[in-house]
């Protein structure tokens, strides 16, 4: 056994972190406040996206995080068998949509920049986005087609690599809130204190969404990221008629934007069950779980621009997640600066289940000394853009 290792958190991120650690021969014990993939890991759309990213560190850990996520399919049902259900990979390709020539040319400039960074990113007029996609608006003025972007069922997902992670050896306890540090009699940080007791371990990790910075704090470390407010609305059961994940042009901005006000940006797919989500809004208003018509509306409004005949469709669910969000839209993956043996793996905001498998590639190769197939300097929880924002933000 190479050592062990206390996981915070058994979102899709934790459970990622402990089916990788585990296979790699640490010795794995994943705790959660609640149930496992209970929390923000069941509240997004499964996305699996390079579209929304430009060139950069995220879009690179997320090109590493796709190649895993199209062997990972069969390579979870041989760890965990056949009978557990699908994580519903699908590579259905994304299609960003522009509605004026303002949005074309950004579209393009965006488009060009990451084919530079190697994307397949292919552009499309407008009559071309509405042959793959019959149901966009005739008002669309160009596309760009991602052929690479995929999907799948995120609470399956989390439980798949949870279930992986237990047939290695994981020991996962749920109910269980993790409130404090246990400290050795050299005032090293030696596991984690929780509302059932001590747990000891060589190394802690925190893999806790967007209550990861809390986390930290309760911890002894310092970690920016807290939460971003997202509503998704869920339409009946209807015959296929979105083929892939379609979403206008402005979803991109709003990814990468601070402020902090209402925002929302169309996004929308069919899901294996016939249902369509649409999506979506971001909105720093803590963890106020609250009901915001306004929003709602907003997200129905922008979608029914996009593609007009969800006009005619019934939404029958409505909810809310909450994004964990590090200050500059960059995941946290590494050790903590000024306490040995305390480790990140958080702040992914809406992009946790795409770069799930990568950032569990690269905790484990830091944590092993290993090199990164991804450099994780920009990953850093050291970095300075974070220490920065932190610095104004206290
Ligand atoms: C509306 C919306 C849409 C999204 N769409 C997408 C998408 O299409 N594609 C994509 O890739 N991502 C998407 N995301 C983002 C994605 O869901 C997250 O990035 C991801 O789920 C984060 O996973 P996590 O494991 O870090 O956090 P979580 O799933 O929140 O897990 C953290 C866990 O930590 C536990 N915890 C907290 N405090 C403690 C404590 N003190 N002790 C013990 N346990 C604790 C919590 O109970 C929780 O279970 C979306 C998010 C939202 C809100």
């Amino acid at each position: 056994m190479k050592g062990s290792v206390i996981i915070v958190g058994a979102g899709i991120i934790g459970a990622a972190c402990a089916r990788t650690l585990s296979r790699r021969g640490l010795d794995v014990t994943i705790v959660d406040a609640g149930a496992s993939a209970g929390a923000t890991s069941s509240s997004g759309e499964g996305n699996l996206l390079v579209s929304d990213k430009g060139p950069g560190a995220e879009l690179e850990l997320a090109q590493h995080s796709l190649r895993l996520w199209r062997t990972l399919a069969p390579t979870l049902e041989s760890e965990i068998g056949r009978d557990f259900p699908s994580v519903e990979f699908e590579r259905k390709g994304g299609i960003v949509a522009a509605l004026d020539a303002q949005q074309s040319q950004a579209l393009d400039l965006f488009a060009d920049a990451q084919r530079r960074a190697g994307v397949d990113a292919q552009r499309l007029s407008a009559d071309e986005a509405r042959y793959l996609e019959p149901e966009l608006s005739p008002a669309i003025s160009s596309g760009v087609y991602y052929p690479e972007d995929a999907q799948v069922q995120p609470t399956i997902a989390a439980e798949a690599f949870l279930a992986s992670a237990r047939a290695a050896g994981t020991r996962v306890l749920v109910n269980t809130v993790v409130t404090g540090p246990l400290i050795d009699a050299d005032g090293k940080l030696a596991g984690v204190v929780t509302s059932s007791g001590n747990l000891a371990a060589d190394d802690v990790v925190v893999a806790a969404g967007p209550w990861a910075g809390e986390v930290a704090q309760v911890l002894g470390g310092t970690l920016s990221v807290g939460p971003r407010k997202g509503f998704l609305l869920v339409t009946s059961r209807m015959p296929r008629r979105i083929f892939h994940k379609v979403y206008d042009a402005d979803y991109v901005g709003a990814v990468g934007s601070d402020n902090h006000d209402l925002q929302t940006s169309t996004v929308i797919e069919s899901t294996a069950s016939g249902t369509v989500l649409i999506g979506s809004s971001r909105q720093n208003v803590g963890f106020d779980s609250g009901l915001d018509v306004a929003a709602l509306r907003k997200i129905a409004a922008k979608a029914v621009r996009l593609m007009p005949f969800l006009l005619e469709t019934s939404v029958i669910r409505a909810y809310c997640g909450f994004r964990p969000f590090a200050r500059d839209h960059v995941p946290v993956i590494g050790p903590d600066p000024a306490v040995p043996g305390l480790w990140y793996a958080a702040g992914h905001e809406g992009a946790g289940i795409g770069l799930a498998p990568a950032t569990a590639e690269m905790l484990a190769s830091l944590m092993l000394g290993e090199s990164p197939a991804v450099a994780a300097a920009p990953f850093a929880p050291g970095r300075a853009p974070l220490a920065d924002s932190l610095a104004r933000t206290t």
